[in-house]
C-alpha cells in the first residue's frame, strides 16, 4: 500500500512498526455543536483508510480523542473554551453539552457508515496522563511556567516546524485583532500545556495540579491519549489539513520531546470540503449537516458517494447538483446489482483476483475514485452474476455504500429529488404525498417536453393547470422547483 505522507510530501510505501499491524490515530471532534459534513468529509476518508488497510490484511488499531475541554476558539490558545461557548448558548452544563454532542457526532457517523474507532477516550478522563506528560516537559526543559500557566518552549525544538511550509504570516493563524497576545509566551509558538486560574475564570471544568487548579490545553490531549493506547510508536496519524498547524505541529513537539525519538510515522491529512462561498463554515449560509441532507431527502450514503468520487487531497466543492448527481450515480449502481441473476456458484479464485486488483488499484494512495470504477469494470465484466455480487460486496467493505443492501430495498433509501429524473425538480416544502409528488414530476416532464419542442402555450397551459391545484412552479437554475401556492 502507498500512501502521500505529509512530513515527507511524498507518496511512500507503506511500512508499519511492526508487520501486519497499524496503530492509528484520529483527532476527534470538539463536542461543542454538530458536525457539519465539512468535518465529516475527514472522518469518511479516514474511515476508508481504516478499513482499506484491514481489506490489504493488516490488523489495525484505531484510537480517537473526543475534546470536551480546553479547546479555545482559536487553535492558538486564544478566545473562549468551545465548550463553555456551547454551554452558554443552550443554556446547559458543560458535561451535558458534552454528551449530547458527542452522541449526535457518532449517531452522524453510524449513518455515514463510518466505523466507531476501536477506542474512543474523552479528554476529561485523562487528566492524570496530562499531568504526568506535563511534569516530564518540565523536567526535561522542553516546558516552563509563566503568569500561572505551563507553555511549551519552542525554541527548544531543532526543527519546530516539521510540516515545512508555514511562515509567519501562517503563523499568526488565529491571532486576531481584538485578542491580546499571551504576554506570557517567551516565544510567538509556544503553546498552553496547562491553564490556571488566571486565565478564564468561568471556565467549569477545573482540576487539581502541581501547578494549581486549572484545565488542560488543547494539544497535549492527542498526544497523551494516543500513547496511553498506542505506545510511544505510532504508524500513521490523521486528520484534516486544517490540523496541520499548529495542533499537528505541536502534537508531534510534545510527544517527540517527552519520548526522546521520533513519534509517527505517517502523516494523513484530509483535504477541506467548501460550498461555493469558498469556505464551509458555521456563521455562513445554512449549517450543512447530515440532518439537514436526510430532511432534504438525501440519503446519507448518498453524501459519502460523493466524497468518494473524488481524491481526498484535492478541496471538494459541495453543491445539491452534484450531490444529486451523486444520487443518480447510486441508483444506477443499485439498479445494475439488483438486476443480476444470481443463480449459480461464486468464482472464489475470480473474487481472490479482483480483491488483489482493488487493494491494489484503491491502495495507491486511497483512489476512491478508481474504486468506484472498478465496480463498473465488475458489473460489465463476464462474472457471472452471483461473483459480480460476491466482489462488489467485497469492495463495498471498503467503499461502505452498502450497495448490495441497497439493490435488496434494505438501504439506501432516499436518494433525493434529483435521482429520479433527469433534471432536478425540488421539492421545494416538504410535499409528502408519494401520488401527488409522481404527478407534479409527471407535469413537470411533459412541460419541459413541450418546451423543447417550443410548444410555449403547452407549457404554460400546464404551469396554469398545476397553479389551479395550488402547485407553483420555480424556474431556477439548478433545475424546477415547486411548492404549495
Ligand atoms: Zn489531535
Amino acid at each position: 500500500m502507498k500512501i502521500y505522507n505529509s512530513l515527507t510530501k511524498k507518496v511512500e510505501e507503506f511500512v508499519p512498526n511492526v508487520p501486519g499491524k497499524v496503530n492509528m490515530y484520529t483527532c476527534g471532534p470538539t463536542v461543542y455543536h454538530f458536525a457539519h459534513i465539512g468535518n465529516l468529509r475527514s472522518y469518511l476518508m479516514e474511515d476508508v483508510l481504516e478499513k482499506l488497510l484491514r481489506f490489504s490484511g493488516y490488523d489495525v488499531k484505531r484510537v480517537m480523542n473526543i475534546t470536551d475541554v480546553g479547546h479555545l476558539s482559536s487553535d492558538a490558545d486564544t478566545g473562549e473554551d468551545k465548550m463553555l461557548k456551547g454551554a452558554k448558548r443552550e443554556h446547559k452544563t458543560v458535561m451535558e453539552i458534552a454528551k449530547f454532542y458527542t452522541d449526535a457526532f457518532f449517531a452522524d457517523c453510524a449513518k455515514l457508515n463510518i466505523k466507531t474507532p476501536d477506542v474512543v477516550e474523552p479528554a476529561t478522563n485523562c487528566i492524570p496522563e496530562f499531568i504526568h506528560m506535563i511534569e516530564v516537559l518540565l523536567e526535561k526543559g522542553y516546558a516552563y511556567k509563566a503568569g500561572e500557566n505551563v507553555y511549551f518552549d519552542t525554541s527548544k525544538l531543532d526543527n519546530y516546524y516539521v510540516f515545512g511550509n508555514q511562515n509567519e504570516e501562517e503563523l499568526m493563524v488565529g491571532v486576531r485583532d481584538d485578542v491580546t497576545e499571551d504576554e506570557n509566551k517567551r516565544n510567538k509558538n509556544d503553546f498552553v500545556l496547562w491553564f490556571t486560574k488566571s486565565k478564564f475564570e468561568d471556565q467549569a471544568l477545573k482540576w487539581d495540579s502541581p501547578w494549581g487548579v486549572g484545565y488542560p490545553g488543547w494539544h497535549i490531549e492527542c498526544s497523551c491519549i494516543s500513547m496511553k493506547h498506542l505506545g510511544e510508536y505510532m504508524d500513521i496519524h490523521c486528520g484534516g489539513v486544517d490540523n496541520m498547524f499548529p495542533h499537528h505541529t505541536n502534537e508531534i513537539a510534545q510527544s517527540e520531546a517527552f519520548a526522546g525519538h521520533k513519534w509517527c510515522n505517517y502523516w494523513f491529512h484530509v483535504h477541506h470540503l467548501n460550498d461555493e462561498t469558498g469556505k464551509m463554515s458555521k456563521s455562513k449560509g445554512e449549517f450543512l449537516t447530515v440532518s439537514l441532507l436526510e430532511e432534504k431527502g438525501y440519503d446519507p450514503l448518498v453524501y459519502r458517494l460523493f466524497t468518494l468520487q473524488s481524491h481526498y487531497r484535492k478541496p471538494l466543492v459541495f453543491t445539491y447538483d452534484a450531490l444529486d448527481q451523486a444520487a443518480k450515480t447510486y441508483k444506477k449502481l443499485k439498479n445494475k446489482i439488483a438486476s443480476l441473476d444470481c443463480a449459480g456458484d461464486v468464482d472464489e479464485a475470480a473474487g481472490k483476483e479482483w480483491h488483489d486488483k482493488f487493494a491494489e488499484v484503491v491502495g495507491n494512495d486511497v483512489n476512491t475514485a478508481m474504486g468506484l470504477t472498478l465496480v463498473y469494470d465488475v458489473l460489465k465484466s463476464d462474472l457471472n452474476g452471483a461473483t459480480k455480487r460476491a466482489v462488489i460486496d467485497d469492495f463495498d467493505y471498503v467503499l461502505g455504500l452498502k450497495l448490495t443492501e441497497a439493490a435488496d430495498g434494505k438501504a439506501g433509501g432516499g436518494l433525493g429529488a434529483g435521482a429520479d429524473s433527469g433534471t432536478f425538480n425540488g421539492n421545494v416544502d416538504g410535499i409528502d404525498d408519494p401520488d401527488l409528488v409522481a404527478h407534479i414530476e409527471e407535469k413537470i416532464a411533459e412541460r419541459a417536453a413541450a418546451k423543447k419542442e417550443k410548444n410555449f402555450a403547452l407549457a404554460d397551459e400546464i404551469r396554469a393547470q398545476l397553479l389551479a391545484e395550488g402547485i407553483v412552479l420555480e424556474d431556477t437554475r439548478e433545475g424546477v422547483k415547486y411548492h404549495k401556492g
